[in-house]
């Protein structure tokens, strides 16, 4: 191609990252296609009509990072007709047979008579110290998600925080090191071993697990502490469901990015990614080519590997990404029901707000063996007899979801394997696994099963299928230690970068920070684009090739 129009980037897949990459271009006058191979953008933040009269997520339907993250303030999306609604209580455990349920409220002190209520004085007094320990932790955390990751930079997040442990080594530097050694093994502990430390009560220790399970990886695998620990965030600002459903935040972007001249254009998947003179060239499946000096590949990372071989990339390198990076067998299912009437959990306490624990996570476990037997049940591929379930009625705090006089419940569980055993096919087991998941809802609150009146399914298969989600995993790559900061997807790849490919840069749950609604790494390749394409704004189109990413460009 000759003479034709080269654009400042443009972006592969209009997932919710993808869409807040090239907001930032578009907001900073760049120039800014975004190709979307679904016909519905958003990928796993968008919401359908599934049943007439209902708005349905077809993804995610709590975001509990990016309120936490300065995305929302940056593209201003209240102003682009994004509401959030707190959910408050954020989580809710339900009662056992021998003790009441445990209301996570964002005020600390309603959460911490709940838990004394349901599992004694130790424990509430605990939460309220385990709260103080990692809220200052987890904001490390969320402050290190929204920066590129680099040794420097991971050591300035998690370096400041040796005065959130204690040590019993003396003297100026023993006591320093000793703090900080404290707090690396705290980070890197398993998610069990942290709740064996600080409670007594199992159900407590349950509804945490089950909370910080949510991205994947068993409570069991190293480094999933930080994991519960975000819990203690959720005191500040607790999840928020958009109103309208999930998609409302994809709706808020592309009005964000079209009315500042940016394109979406849907039903066009990307076929190949190839170098053309100086610039990228993407070929896409409506046929019409485009090019563009950078290039944010925001889908899969397994896709983008796929788009550059066929672009003609180095086959060995391509390879060898292949074979290292994890994306794993599925983590779980999603069930979407219509009803006529939201779960009557058993002995609620009469201090709730009107819509009761219907803004909550209902983190219906309340024994982490339940949580270990499904993990093991999918680790061979089969299901669990008793799925981890979640159960979400946001209909009960946003109107806009049903018809008046009926409800709107998402059921998440997990584990699930995208691939079963002895080859059974997901369409054989589908209607029992769902089945299992309303079961684990019955349990907790009778006769929620006989006000169901329509039923969608997502197995492993079907997310696969219907989002892109390659093995069916929601957060793209395993969110274990070794595929996390600057090892995500695989240590030559992260940084957002390829190397090789100068102008291709990565975003998307397979990069850095992982997976989840948090718009970090569309932020991060957002900002590093527009670092990029300085030179060429400045009328220096020659000089941008020699120009390479630093840090100090990429925190603008
Ligand atoms: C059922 C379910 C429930 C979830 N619940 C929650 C939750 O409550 N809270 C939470 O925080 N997270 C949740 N998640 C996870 C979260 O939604 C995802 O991790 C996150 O949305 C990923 O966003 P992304 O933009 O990185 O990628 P994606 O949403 O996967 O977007 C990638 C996009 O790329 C497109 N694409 C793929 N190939 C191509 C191609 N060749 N050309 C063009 N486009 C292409 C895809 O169609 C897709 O639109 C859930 C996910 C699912 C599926």
């Amino acid at each position: 191609m000759t003479g034709h129009p080269v654009a400042d980037a443009i972006v592969v897949g209009a997932g919710h990252n993808g869409l807040v990459a090239a907001a930032y271009l578009a907001r900073a006058g760049r120039s800014v296609s975004v190709v979307e191979r679904d016909t519905i953008p958003g990928g796993a933040v968008s919401t359908v009509e599934r049943f007439p009269g209902y708005r349905v997520d077809r993804g995610s339907s709590a975001h509990l990072m990016i309120r936490h993250s300065p995305v929302l303030d940056e593209l201003a999306l209240a102003d682009a007709g994004l509401t959030y609604l707190d959910c408050d209580p954020w989580a809710f455990c339900p009662a056992t047979d021998t003790a009441g349920p445990i209301v996570f409220r964002t005020d600390l002190d309603a959460t911490c008579a709940s838990i004394e209520g349901a599992c004694g004085r130790a424990d509430a007094d605990a939460y309220r110290a385990f709260v103080a320990t990692w809220a200052p932790r987890a904001r490390a955390l969320m402050r290190s998600f929204y920066e590129p990751a680099t040794p420097g930079r991971f050591t300035r997040a998690f370096g400041g925080l040796g005065p959130t442990a204690t040590t019993a080594r003396t003297g100026l530097f023993g006591a320093r090191s000793g703090r900080m050694m404290s707090v690396t093994q705290d980070l890197m502990s398993s998610g069990d071993a942290l709740l064996d430390r600080w409670f007594g009560s199992e159900h407590l220790k349950a509804a945490l697990a089950w909370f910080g399970a949510q991205s994947g990886p068993p409570m069991s695998a190293p480094a999933t502490a930080p994991m519960i620990g975000f819990a203690a965030l959720m005191h500040q600002i607790p999840p928020g469901r958009a109103v309208g459903g999930s998609g409302a935040l994809t709706d808020a972007l592309v009005r964000r990015l079209t009315g500042d001249g940016g394109e979406v254009i849907t039903g066009a998947a990307a076929t190949s990614i190839s170098r053309c003179g100086d610039h990228w060239r993407v070929d896409t499946a409506d046929g019409a080519p485009r090019c563009a000096d950078t290039v944010i590949s925001a889908c899969h990372i397994l896709a983008t590997l796929d788009l550059l071989a066929a672009g003609g990339f180095d086959p060995e390198a391509l390879a060898r990404w292949r074979r290292q990076i994890i994306v794993g067998s599925g983590i779980g299912m999603a069930v979407r029901l219509a009803t006529r009437k939201l779960p009557e959990y058993r002995d609620l306490p009469a201090d709730l707000p009107a819509h009761g624990v219907h803004s909550a996570l209902g983190l219906l476990v309340t024994d982490r063996d339940h949580l270990r037997r499904a993990q093991t049940a999918a680790a061979v591929g089969e299901l669990p007899d008793r799925p981890a379930c979640v159960a979400m009625g946001f209909s009960g705090i946003d109107p806009t979801l049903s018809p008046p006089g009926h409800h709107l419940v998402n059921l998440w569980a997990q584990w699930h394997p995208r691939h079963l055993a002895n080859g059974t096919g997901w369409d054989e087991v589908s209607a029992t696994a769902a089945d299992a998941m309303v079961a684990e809802v019955e349990r907790h609150a009778p006769g929620f099963a006989d006000a169901i009146e329509l039923r969608h399914v997502q197995n492993p298969q079907a997310l696969e299928s219907e989002l892109a989600l390659i093995g069916g995993n929601i957060m793209h790559v395993e969110m274990t230690i070794d595929q996390m900061f600057m090892l995500r997807p695989h240590p030559d790849l992260s940084g957002h970068e390829v190397p090789g490919a100068d102008g291709i840069l990565l975003a998307g749950a397979s990069t850095h920070p992982g997976g989840g609604v948090t718009g970090a790494s569309g932020r991060i390749a957002g900002k590093a684009a527009i670092a990029r394409s300085s030179g060429r704004h400045n009328g220096d189109r020659r000089g941008r090739r020699l120009w390479r990413l630093s840090p100090r460009h990429l925190a603008r």
